[in-house]
């Protein structure tokens, strides 16, 4: 059974797609070949995963689409497919499918119309309505799991998370190939970063919740981020030999090992915490103007969110649109003292 896995991005997505892996391997053993198909941005993120046969990516700003299609064609590793599993399901991953026409196809519904419909009624009042009804509190990989179960018509695939959180990576996770950023000692990772800014909880606030840390526990506080997150400066003031930040040092592979060793991780509704979650790492998730409706709460036994109730969230499906109230009020309601409590509990 060889499946063609199509994900392109974003980070979290592509990393929440490895229980999508571990539900078929649990399901067809080791007669399935697993080709999974992303965005070279992205493929770092999958590429060593012991469920994954073959990792095929697509570079945007260097390869044309029609390239792509030429070189998956001639490639004899990637034939013949005996099902396309389509979790991206936009128009890219379609024009894919067409050239594999005739091969059996299933997508998966990435619920547009429920987040869409959320941000018109918003979360308070669908709480208010449904009672959880419609609009659950389960996290990504309990919906990829059903999903998958519907899809297949079959039930007998993982029904846990624990085999996701064996997850990806394991032989990329000594910190020893880490020579020029050594990390003494246990640690917290506060990852302030987010795809887009309304989704991010003040700088200053992280600034201040990682003094907090540093006072009340013995761990070191490291920072991570990506390149162009210059906003982390904000962390300068910290002078303390416990803290760290690492803004734009490291790799997305380097991020992952150290995200795996970490005692907890605190972020935003970002791909950081997804891949913390993925080695089974409590993580805290701060939610903004997006809605843990939306389905990406963590769903560790020791990980937890904080997210307000408040008429105008969400405001957008991804988090992208400006805030149109005077104040950034769905982050800036949350508090240190709240993230820090929940923190600790992580790390408890
Ligand atoms: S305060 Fe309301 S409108 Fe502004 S970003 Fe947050 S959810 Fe959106």
């Amino acid at each position: 059974m060889h499946i063609l896995l199509i994900r392109f991005s974003s980070m979290g997505d592509v990393v929440l797609q490895t229980a999508t892996v571990n539900w078929l391997r649990s399901l067809y053993g080791k007669q399935l070949k697993v080709t999974f198909v992303t965005s070279k941005e992205f493929a770092s993120l999958v590429e060593g995963h012991p469920g994954i046969n073959f990792v095929l990516s697509f570079d945007r700003r260097k390869e044309k689409w029609n390239d792509f299609i030429k070189r998956l064609d001639s490639h004899t590793d990637l034939h013949p497919v005996d099902l396309i599993l389509d979790t991206h399901a936009t128009l890219r991953s379609f024009r894919l499918k067409l050239s594999y026409w005739g091969t059996k196809q299933l997508t998966v519904d990435k619920r547009r119309w429920e987040r869409f419909f959320l941000t018109k009624i918003k979360s308070v009042t669908v709480r208010r309505l449904f009672h959880g009804k419609i609009f659950g509190l389960e996290s990504q990989v309990e919906r990829i799991i059903t999903d998958l179960q519907t899809l297949f018509g079959d039930t007998r695939g993982v029904s846990e998370t624990r085999d996701y959180r064996r997850g990806p990576h394991q032989e990329m996770t000594s910190l020893a190939d880490l020579p020029v950023y050594p990390i003494a000692g246990k640690y917290i990772v506060l990852a302030p970063s987010a795809s887009f800014a309304p989704k991010r909880w003040g700088i200053q606030s992280f600034v201040e919740l990682a003094r907090e840390l540093l006072k009340e526990t013995q761990l070191h506080v490291v920072v991570l981020a990506g390149p162009d997150d210059k906003f982390c400066e904000a962390f300068d003031v910290i002078t303390d030999p416990r803290f760290l930040n690492l803004q734009g040092k490291t790799t997305l592979k380097e991020s992952m090992q150290i995200l795996a060793r970490a005692e907890a991780s605190v972020g935003n509704d970002s791909g950081m915490n997804h891949i913390a979650e993925a080695y089974g790492v409590p993580v805290v998730t701060i939610f903004g103007p997006t809605s843990p409706l939306f389905g990406f709460v963590p769903h560790g036994k020791k990980s937890g969110y904080l997210s307000k109730d408040l008429w105008c969230k969400p405001c957008s499906t991804t988090g992208k649109s400006p805030c149109y109230r005077k104040e950034h009020i769905c982050m800036n309601e949350i508090s240190v003292g709240e993230v820090k409590a929940m923190a600790l509990k992580a790390l408890a």
